[in-house]
C-alpha cells in the first residue's frame, strides 16, 4: 500500500495491479483527492461506514462476469452508509424524498472518505428499525440474499432440514435464523472456531453448529443432521458443497449463493465428487444473484425489520476501525476474521 500526496481531507483507495491469490497491500493505494463541484440534483456525501464484502475479491480479476472488473488505477466502489454534507437544488433520493443536509444515507461509492453522487443514487435510512450500519448487512444486501436465497431459491418449506455454510457471516446468520423463525425443524451452520459455533447455538438459535476447521465438514453434518437436509444454502463451495450433496435428502434444494472457498485460488477448484447424487436423490442446484430478486425488498425489510426491531433476530458486526484499515478489513474477511456483518468505521 501506498499513499499518493493529495487532499488530506478527502481520500479514496485504487486498485493498482490485480491481485494475485490473497490479496497484498501493494495492491492497493490511498489516494488524495479533490471533489469535483456539485451539479443540481447531487450530494456530497461524508461516509461513516464501508462494506467489504466477498464479491469484491471477484471483481480485482480483470475476468467477464456478471459485474464489471475493478479498473486499475481508478478508485473502488461498494456499498457505504454516510451524511448528506451538501446538497445542491431539489436532490432527491431513489425514492423521490428531498434530501436535506444530515439525512444518513445508503449508497454505492464506497471504499473512500466522500463522495459526490446525484441524489437519486442513495437511499435515506430508516434508522427507528436498526442502526445506520445494520443497512449494510442484516436490513441491506447480505440480508436480502438470504431471504432471497433461502425462500425463493431453495424453496424453503416449514418444516425443512437446513445446512449453511459460513453461517456466522453476514448472509449465513440471517439465513439460519430465517429458517428457525419460519419452521425449520433442523437448523445447521457451518463456521470456522469454537467461538463462532458457540455464538451461533448460543445466541443466533441455530440446533447444531459444526466447526470445520475441527473435524471435515462430511462427517460433522452426517452427526448434526443424521436423517439428511432438504435444503442446503452454499456460501462457501469445495468441500462443503459435496458434503451437502451427500447429506442431501430426496428432492432437495441447493441454494448457490457463493464459493468462498476457491475465490483466492489461481487455478479452478476440483468439482464435487459426487455430483452423480444428483440423479438418484432428484436434487435442485441453482446460483442466484441477489440483484435479480429487488422485488422482494418491500417485504423483506417489512418482515427481517420487524424481527431485528424486536430482538427476534439477533446480528453481529465486525467493526475496523479508519480509512487505513479498509484493505486489512477487506484481507481479514477472506480469511474469517469477521464475526457477523464486516465494516470499516470512518
Ligand atoms: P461473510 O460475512 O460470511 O464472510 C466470509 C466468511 O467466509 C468468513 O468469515 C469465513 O468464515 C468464511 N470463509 C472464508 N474462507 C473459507 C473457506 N475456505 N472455507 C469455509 N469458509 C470460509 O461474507 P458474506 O456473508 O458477505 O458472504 C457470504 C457468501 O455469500 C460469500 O460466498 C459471498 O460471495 C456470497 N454472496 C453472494 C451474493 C449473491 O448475490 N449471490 C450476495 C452476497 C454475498 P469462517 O471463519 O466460518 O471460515
Amino acid at each position: 500500500m501506498s499513499s499518493r500526496a493529495g487532499s488530506q481531507a478527502y481520500r479514496e483507495w485504487h486498485l493498482v495491479r490485480r491481485p494475485q491469490g490473497e490479496p497484498v497491500s501493494d495492491d492497493f493505494e490511498l489516494v488524495g483527492v479533490r471533489l469535483p463541484g456539485l451539479d443540481d440534483g447531487e450530494v456530497l456525501v461524508r461516509n461513516t461506514f464501508l462494506s467489504v464484502d466477498p464479491y469484491m475479491r471477484g471483481r480485482m480479476n480483470d475476468v467477464k462476469s456478471y459485474i464489471a472488473p475493478f479498473q486499475l488505477g481508478a478508485p473502488m466502489d461498494g456499498g457505504a452508509v454516510g451524511v448528506v454534507e451538501r446538497v445542491s437544488g431539489d436532490a432527491v433520493d431513489s425514492t423521490d424524498r428531498r434530501l436535506r443536509e444530515g439525512d444518513l444515507v445508503l449508497h454505492n461509492a464506497g471504499w473512500r472518505t466522500h463522495a459526490v453522487l446525484p441524489g437519486r443514487a442513495t437511499r435515506v435510512i430508516d434508522t427507528s428499525l436498526a442502526p445506520a450500519n445494520a443497512w449494510l448487512g442484516v436490513l441491506g444486501m447480505p440480508g436480502l440474499t438470504a431471504y432471497a436465497g433461502l425462500l425463493r431459491v431453495g424453496e424453503f418449506r416449514s418444516g425443512d432440514r437446513v445446512f449453511v455454510s459460513a453461517a456466522a457471516g453476514a448472509v449465513g446468520s440471517v439465513v439460519g435464523q430465517l429458517a428457525r423463525i419460519k419452521g425449520a425443524s433442523l437448523v445447521v451452520g457451518s463456521a470456522g472456531g469454537p467461538d463462532k459455533v458457540s455464538w451461533l447455538v448460543d445466541e443466533a438459535g441455530f440446533d447444531v453448529a459444526v466447526d470445520y476447521k475441527a473435524e471435515p465438514i462430511a462427517s460433522g453434518l452426517l452427526r448434526a443432521a443424521p436423517d439428511g437436509i432438504d435444503v442446503y444454502f452454499d456460501n462457501v463451495g469445495g468441500d462443503h458443497l459435496e458434503a451437502a450433496i451427500g447429506s442431501m435428502r430426496r428432492g432437495g434444494h441447493v441454494a448457490v449463493c457463493g464459493m468462498i472457498s476457491s475465490y483466492n485460488d489461481t487455478e479452478p477448484p476440483p468439482g464435487p465428487r459426487n455430483l452423480g447424487m444428483l440423479i438418484g436423490k432428484r436434487l435442485t442446484i441453482r446460483g442466484f444473484l441477489v440483484n435479480d430478486h429487488a422485488d422482494l425488498r418491500p417485504q423483506f425489510e417489512q418482515e427481517v425489520g420487524t424481527w431485528v426491531r424486536d430482538g427476534r433476530m439477533v446480528f453481529r458486526e465486525t467493526v475496523v476501525e479508519g480509512m487505513e484499515q479498509t484493505v486489512d478489513a477487506l484481507q481479514s474477511l477472506l480469511s474469517g476474521g469477521n464475526t457477523g456483518k464486516m465494516l470499516v468505521r470512518l
